[in-house]
């Protein structure tokens, strides 16, 4: 197997991370490969056979040219102060393509603290079929490129198969990132990484006042686009917001069913802090610690300090039309003005009233009966006005999301050995504006399938 790899962070200074190779696992056997994203990495697999794969990406056979390391960082976590994070269980193994391979499962570190450096099965094939299908529907994420069994227990709330994910990123900075810096002020390498981050993602910027401008663009149409889905990420902490503006860490995240704004599935979010509707306002919450620890990098912080908060408050009005442009396309509407926020929130408000499935809502949206006549009557005067609403409304609204029944009855089928329907849901999530073949997999829960409770594995 040839893998380019360019090892940019490892040429980052050394307080950056800590080189140290995955810890070898048992018996790695091969779950999934993902042959398209190796494509688009050129990622060269003649004559690998499913043994050296599954070898390669368990971490016990380092590719040629591979410069493991474990990555450093802090975070806000459910609003605390954590002074020291990092990569707990994950190894970078360079970059590809300028995009990170990391394993993520792959043994202790120096920065595992109480944990075990590992991950369960369900929580990785959970990764794999999320961030892949979240691609599939368009949204900025890292993906997956590979999962293995490790053929060691894990202990959770029981013992469960090991498992290993491979995860691509446009790259693994976090807000976190900078925070543990500016935390221990060191500068010297603050400015190091806001410029590794400036010409990595935003080579457009002009110094850290663009690069936070760049993020909060990103992450404006990033939860913009969380929302238009009904995806609940579920542990927004500072360490899970991505520079890049990707989706990271698919711990207890899920598509809502029935829309209710409140909704909360992580087991560990005792409080609804990261409840559906109050994404938005944390994104923000989180683009002000980046504001903060970016500031030490500006001459004049009275003048900085003025500056970031204007950019950093301008997220309001960035979400805001991004919002409008994705809800308006879910009602047909391919230009949508701030009058028709008005008829949008109507139809949410009758959806939350009601309990309406989300996803079918808006897929059938123009068969619905169910919908107050009123709105249906106002609705149809806007659509008059739209060349092509059916198309518009076709191209926003899925007909198929990893819906948490599913996903759950995949990984009890997996952990008893039975890889049929991950391979099946994958295959169907690959396409999740067209039709399914199998119409099931458009079908909200029964009572006794709704899943209560998200884990983060
Ligand atoms: P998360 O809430 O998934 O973003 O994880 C928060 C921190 O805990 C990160 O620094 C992870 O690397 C670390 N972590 C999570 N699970 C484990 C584990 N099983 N072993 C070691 N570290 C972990
Ligand atoms: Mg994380
Ligand atoms: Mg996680």
């Amino acid at each position: 197997m040839q893998i380019d790899f360019d090892n940019s962070y490892a040429r980052l200074p050394d307080r950056f991370f800590t080189r140290l190779d995955p810890v070898p696992v048992e018996k790695p056997e091969l779950i999934a490969f993902n042959d398209a994203l190796a494509v688009e990495l050129g990622i060269d697999q003649a004559g690998s056979d499913e043994a050296t794969l599954a070898s390669i990406f368990a971490g016990n056979r380092i590719p040629d040219g591979a410069d493991p390391l474990a990555q450093l960082y802090a975070g806000h976590q459910f609003g605390h102060w954590n002074p020291q994070l990092g990569d707990g269980r994950a190894i970078l193994l360079g970059e590809v393509a300028g995009r990170d391979i990391q394993l993520k499962g792959s043994g202790r570190t120096p920065y595992s603290r109480s944990g075990d450096g590992r991950a369960w099965l369900g929580p990785v094939l959970r990764e794999y079929l999320v961030s892949e299908a979240m691609a599939a529907l368009g949204v900025p994420t890292t993906r997956a490129l590979a999962a293995v069994t490790t053929g060691e227990p894990v202990l959770r709330e029981r013992v469960f198969p090991g498992a290993i994910l491979t995860r691509v990123a446009s790259s693994h900075l976090r807000v976190g990132t900078f925070q543990i810096f500016a935390a221990r002020e060191d500068h010297e390498a603050l400015a190091a990484l806001a410029d590794y981050a400036i010409a990595r993602h935003y080579p457009e910027a002009d110094g850290p006042a663009g690069l936070l401008a760049g993020v909060v663009a990103a992450q404006a149409e990033l939860i913009a686009h969380w929302m238009s889905l009904g995806f609940i990420h579920g542990v927004m902490n500072t360490d899970n917001c991505a520079i890049s503006g990707e989706t990271i860490d698919y711990g207890p995240c899920a598509f809502m069913d029935d829309y209710h704004p409140q909704t909360v599935f992580s087991s560990i979010d005792q409080q609804g802090r990261y409840a559906y509707a109050n994404q938005p306002r944390i994104a923000l919450w989180n683009l002000a610690q980046l504001g903060t620890a970016l500031l030490p990098l500006m001459p004049d912080q009275t003048q900085a300090v003025e500056e970031f908060t204007e950019i950093v408050n301008g997220f309001g009005a960035l979400y805001q039309a991004a919002w409008l442009q994705r809800f308006g396309a879910k009602i047909g509407l391919s230009q949508p003005t701030v009058e028709d926020a008005d008829l949008i929130s109507k139809l949410l408000t009758h959806m939350a009233e009601t309990g309406a499935d989300f996803t079918n809502t808006f897929r059938t949206l123009a068969a619905c009966d169910t919908l107050d006549t009123e709105w249906q009557a106002e609705w149809q005067e806007r659509l008059a006005e739209e060349p092509d609403p059916e198309s518009v409304m076709r191209s926003a609204n899925p007909a198929i999301i990893p819906r948490n029944h599913r996903v759950e009855a995949m990984i009890q089928a997996a952990v008893a050995g039975d890889y049929g329907p991950f391979h099946a849901l994958n295959a169907a999530l690959k396409t999740p504006f067209a039709d399914p073949e199998d119409t099931t997999l458009t079908a909200p829960p029964e009572p006794e399938e709704r899943v209560q409770a998200t884990f983060c594995g």
